[in-house]
């Protein structure tokens, strides 16, 4: 049975050769992220192309996601960092303004003092150093230094719990947004996307530049979370973004917020993903935690679309050894079963409602197979939402990009196919190609599903055939 749970490799200076790429793939890669922080342009587009010659040997179509930087908060330039102690007070203030104490530094962000208020926790760079704002004035603010520890330049800022007036998308991120649609871009992610606007803004921007990406929203603060149905119905997948969200939020809710994400993805129809710190110890050792083989198998249980690689492919000493290990992990745990929130998803309209009995159809036959045709992947989708049991579950579509998009999504395997103009040409296709590539044996019945108008094939069929 192949692997449902789909894996997303960031490429970095570990992974960027073409041989790793392509080894990153024969070894279970379904997705590669380029992070826009990191990447500079003229490399972002040379991975593109690299990602898609080593997809074209093996004849597989694996997509390419950027994803934005966002309007992060980071400190200044600091002429050394700061070596803080508990009890220091640090500054934090506009640009362009001089500082009036010794700790001080400039933010990025000069709404971030209106944004603010006494009492409110400061967070530098993921949690090594906690502040608690104890002064607010016109165009600073003084934190007191709560832990220890070094203060350096760039380095991310958050504030857990505050409403920020950010823009959605920076000058930055326009230019590399421009970027991921010159190089094709099949996915673009929105970091710190707060709220529905916010996406539909990428996705307008993104289709002013004639781009066809699907978009990611990136779900990492308490603003996001409370807007979790808005955003997941502007989105076309949503990301559960833990290393951000882990810190905006007390750790001990962020396995219940996961929880929560992925399920209402799967109500209201919108795929998944799980990210960050999935294998992060496999940064330096050639094997997982137990914790962390735990986490895994358990977005994996959850039957989130795709779970995230960061560092571990990036910067990582093993980046061969963190996708056998997800892949490891996944296979095992889909041979026990999943957590069923397939079963909750909202059917809105008849065409979700074919794709469930459709399902339902194919799930009761041994051996049945499951297939969709879909041109533009919506049907597809759908279909893979309800958690199919079937040991094959495929969609064919004349879409080459679609055919890469589809690589997301749990469960289905997608193959790029012409469409004749007649439903039993295409059914004689799809089936010669299933025998070809030894997918099926003679005799097994494939459900087909099917919303395309065709012949006397009308819209919203499911038909049943014997390969
Ligand atoms: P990042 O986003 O790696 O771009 O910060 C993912 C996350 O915050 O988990
Ligand atoms: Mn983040």
């Amino acid at each position: 049975m192949p692997r449902k749970t789909k894996l997303i490799c960031t490429l970095g200076p570990a992974t960027e050769s073409e041989e790793m790429i392509g080894s990153l793939i024969d070894c279970g890669t379904n997705v590669f992220r380029l992070n826009m922080s990191h990447a500079k342009h003229e490399w972002a587009a040379e991975m593109s192309r690299r990602v898609r010659r080593e997809s074209d040997k093996r004849n597989l179509h694996i997509p390419v996601l950027f994803d934005l930087t966002g309007p992060s908060i980071r400190t200044g330039d600091l002429p050394q960092a700061y070596e803080l102690k508990e009890g220091d007070i640090v500054e934090f203030r506009k640009q362009g303004s001089e500082p009036k104490i010794p700790l001080s530094t400039t933010v990025n962000y000069d709404g971030l003092i209106a944004d603010v208020s006494e009492g409110n926790t400061l967070v530098v760079d993921n949690g090594v150093l906690l502040m608690r704002i104890d002064s607010v004035q016109e165009d600073r603010i003084h934190c007191f230094v709560k832990t220890p520890g070094t203060m350096g330049s760039r380095r991310h800022i958050n504030l857990p719990g505050v409403r920020l007036n950010l823009p959605a998308l920076t000058e930055k991120d326009h230019k590399d947004l421009a970027l991921a649609v010159e190089c094709g871009a099949d996915y673009i992610a929105g970091s710190f996307v707060r709220d529905a606007s916010h996406v539909r803004e990428l996705r307008e921007a993104m289709e002013a530049l004639e781009g066809e990406a699907q978009i990611v929203a990136k779900v990492e603060d308490q603003e996001a979370v409370r807007n979790i149905d808005a955003i997941i119905h502007a989105s076309d997948v949503i990301m559960v973004a833990r290393g951000d969200l882990g810190v905006e939020v007390a750790f001990e809710e962020l396995p219940i917020l996961q929880r929560r994400i992925v399920k209402r993805c799967h109500e209201l129809g919108t795929r998944v993903i799980v990210a960050t710190q999935m294998l992060e110890s496999m940064i330096v050792n050639p094997t997982p935690t137990r914790a962390e083989v735990t986490d895994v198998s358990n977005a994996a249980y959850e039957e989130a679309d795709s779970l995230m690689l960061s560092g571990e492919t990036s910067v990582g000493r093993y980046p061969e050894r963190c996708v056998e290990a997800i892949v490891r992990i996944a296979n095992r745990i889909e041979r026990s079963g999943g957590l069923g929130y397939g079963q909750n998803v909202h059917l809105r309209d008849e065409r979700q409602k074919v794709a469930r009995a459709a399902v339902t159809l194919a799930d009761s036959l041994s051996e049945g197979l499951l297939v969709v045709l879909t041109r533009r992947g919506v049907l597809a989708n759908h279909v893979a939402m309800l958690r199919p049991k079937t040991s094959g579950f495929y969609a064919f579509t004349p879409n080459e990009r679609v055919c890469r998009q589809l690589s997301m999504t749990r469960g289905i395997t997608a193959f790029k196919l012409s469409f004749a103009t007649n439903i039993e040409e295409t059914i004689h296709r799809l089936s010669e190609f299933l025998k070809t590539e030894g997918l099926v044996r003679p005799g097994t019945p494939i459900v087909i599903v099917s919303d395309m108008l065709s012949g006397h094939f009308a819209a919203n069929s499911i038909l049943l055939h014997h390969a």
